[in-house]
């Protein structure tokens, strides 16, 4: 059955035990889908095997990328030239689209959003978060930037420009943070495990793990209830 025809049907949402039509991207995608797999151009099992590797995907291949960047200035200057290069040469496959890598300086701040949906490097970063695609975020980070990112709790001082970078079907950014002060002499391993999806998006900076409180770490322990060596009572 077509996707036309098992919309038409009702059978989207039927085990949800309503009727709900397909929206008009859905249907798109559920026709185009099945004409492929129809016309033997893909399988059933590769669309469900590239969406499970995709959900299992988190940012580690960017935050590899930043902390190659960051111990091999060649590589940086590669990165920021031609963003899909620089990923293939760590093995990291960019199909198809233009990846740009914007660079965060003392003087600049940005920040990645897709306005009309929700384009985002996938390929690197794994699936989007859900506020990422939210229309709050999407109208706002681009009209109100440096509230938005204070709402993330990161305050940028407003000597910093903070620039707002769009994506689209063809092109995809990603963030290429400012290494942070203390990490001399890290491996790359190290530098890379700093590096979260919020600092390759722009709405975080990479942070060193807070040390223990040291009031917590000096708090004496709460010592060991005393066991009871009164002798008992001769009788
Ligand atoms: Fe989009």
């Amino acid at each position: 059955m077509t996707a036309a025809r098992d919309a038409k049907a009702g059978r989207v949402a039927k085990a949800a035990g309503r009727y709900e039509p397909y929206a008009y991207f859905q249907l798109m995608e559920v026709s185009l889908r099945e004409l492929l797999v129809e016309k033997g151009i893909v399988t059933d099992d590769a669309i469900a095997g590239a969406m499970a590797a995709m959900r299992a995907r988190g940012p580690e291949r960017g935050a590899a990328m930043v902390a190659r960047a960051w111990l091999d200035p060649a590589y940086k200057a590669r990165m920021l030239a031609n963003g899909s290069m620089a990923a293939e040469e760590l093995g990291f496959e960019v199909p198809g689209l233009r990846l740009i890598v914007i660079e965060n300086t003392p003087d600049t701040h940005n920040v990645i959003v897709c306005t009309l949906c929700s384009c985002y490097p996938r390929m690197l970063l794994g699936l989007p978060p859900e506020w990422y695609k939210s229309r709050p975020y999407r109208s706002r980070v681009v009209r109100e930037p440096r509230k938005v990112l204070a709402e993330f709790g990161l305050k940028v001082p407003t000597k910093v420009a903070i620039r707002v970078h769009d994506s689209n079907a063809d092109m995809r950014y990603m963030v290429l943070p400012r290494r942070p002060a203390g990490t001399e002499g890290w491996s790359e391993a190290q530098l890379a495990g700093l590096v979260t999806r919020d600092c390759l998006i722009g709405v975080a900076d990479p942070a060193l793990p807070k040390p223990r409180r040291r009031a917590q770490a000096a708090r004496p322990r709460k010592p060991a209830k005393r066991a009871n060596t009164r002798k008992p009572r001769k009788s």
